[in-house]
C-alpha cells in the first residue's frame, strides 16, 4: 500500500527532517512510527497524504507515485486516507454530529447517507448519544474519539494517526488502541506515531523507529 524509496526531506533553511527513508506497508497492516520529539514523525506522515513533498526519491501509494503529484489530485488520494491528530483540529463552534459528517459533506454525500454513515461512525466509537453535542461539552478523551470517527466515516484504506493518544492517560490511550486494533481487523491499514512505547508493551508490534531522520525496523520479526 505504501512504499518508500530512499526518501529525504529537508525543508527550507532546516535541517534534514528525513534520510534515505525505506520502508514497505503492506494492506492491512499495522505499524507504529516510533521515535523521539523532532525525530521526523509528523514529516513521514504528511508526505503520505502530500501535505508535503519529498526533497528526494519517491514514496508510492497504491502504486501511484505520489512524489510530484499534480494539487489536483490530491483531494483523490485524500479519500483513501483518514487523519487523525494529536489535537484533534475539530471545529469548536459545531456539533460532533456536523464535525463527523465534514468529510462526508467535502464529498457531496447525499444527507440520507450522511445520517447513516455518522451514525454507524459514532456508534464505533462508542459516542452515538453525544451527537448534538458541542465538543467542549465532552472530555479530552471523547474529543479524540470524534477525531477517530470523523477520519473512518468515509471508510479509508488508511488511517495515519499523529500522536493521537499525546494528550492522554493510560487508561484512555489503551482505549484509543483497542479501537485502532478493531478498525485494523476489519482490513484498515493502519500507521501511528508514537513517542511513548509503552502503548507498544502488550504485542510485538512492528516498529519503525526513527532516529534524526534515519529510519530503521524494530519488533516484529526484524
Ligand atoms: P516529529 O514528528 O518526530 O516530532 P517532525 O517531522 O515534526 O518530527 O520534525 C522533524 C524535523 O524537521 C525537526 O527538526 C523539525 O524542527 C523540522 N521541521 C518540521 N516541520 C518543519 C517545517 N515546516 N519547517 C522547517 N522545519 C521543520
Ligand atoms: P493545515 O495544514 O492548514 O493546518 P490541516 O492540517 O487541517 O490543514 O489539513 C491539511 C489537509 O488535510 C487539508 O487539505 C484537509 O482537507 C486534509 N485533511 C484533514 N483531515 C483529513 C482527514 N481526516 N482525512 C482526509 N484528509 C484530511
Amino acid at each position: 500500500m505504501i512504499r518508500f524509496q530512499q526518501v529525504s526531506k529537508a525543508y527550507r533553511g532546516g535541517r534534514q527532517a528525513l534520510q534515505k527513508v525505506d520502508f514497505h506497508l503492506q494492506p492491512a497492516e499495522m505499524a507504529f512510527l516510533t521515535g523521539h520529539s523532532g525525530a521526523g514523525k509528523s514529516t513521514l506522515l504528511k508526505l503520505i497524504c502530500a501535505m508535503e513533498r519529498p526533497s528526494d526519491g519517491k514514496v508510492w501509494f497504491n502504486g501511484h507515485d505520489i512524489s510530484r503529484i499534480d494539487s489536483k489530485q490530491i483531494p483523490f488520494l485524500r479519500r483513501n486516507i483518514g487523519i487523525i491528530f494529536q489535537d484533534h483540529k475539530l471545529l469548536m463552534d459545531r456539533s460532533i454530529f456536523d464535525n463527523v459528517a465534514l468529510p462526508l459533506r467535502v464529498e457531496q454525500a447525499t444527507e440520507n447517507e450522511i445520517k447513516r454513515r455518522v451514525s454507524a461512525a459514532l456508534d464505533k466509537v462508542g459516542l452515538l448519544d453525544k451527537a448534538l453535542c458541542l465538543p467542549i461539552q465532552l472530555s479530552g478523551g471523547e474529543q479524540q474519539r470524534v477525531g477517530i470517527a470523523r477520519a473512518i466515516v468515509n471508510k479509508p484504506l488508511l488511517l495515519l494517526a499523529d500522536e493521537p493518544t499525546g494528550n492522554l492517560d493510560a487508561a484512555l490511550s489503551q482505549q484509543i488502541m483497542n479501537l485502532f486494533e478493531e478498525f485494523n481487523r476489519v482490513g484498515v491499514t493502519v500507521l501511528m506515531a508514537t513517542h511513548d512505547t509503552s502503548l507498544l508493551n502488550s504485542r510485538d508490534y512492528r516498529r519503525l523507529d526513527l532516529h534524526l531522520g534515519q529510519l530503521r525496523e524494530l519488533g516484529h520479526g526484524a
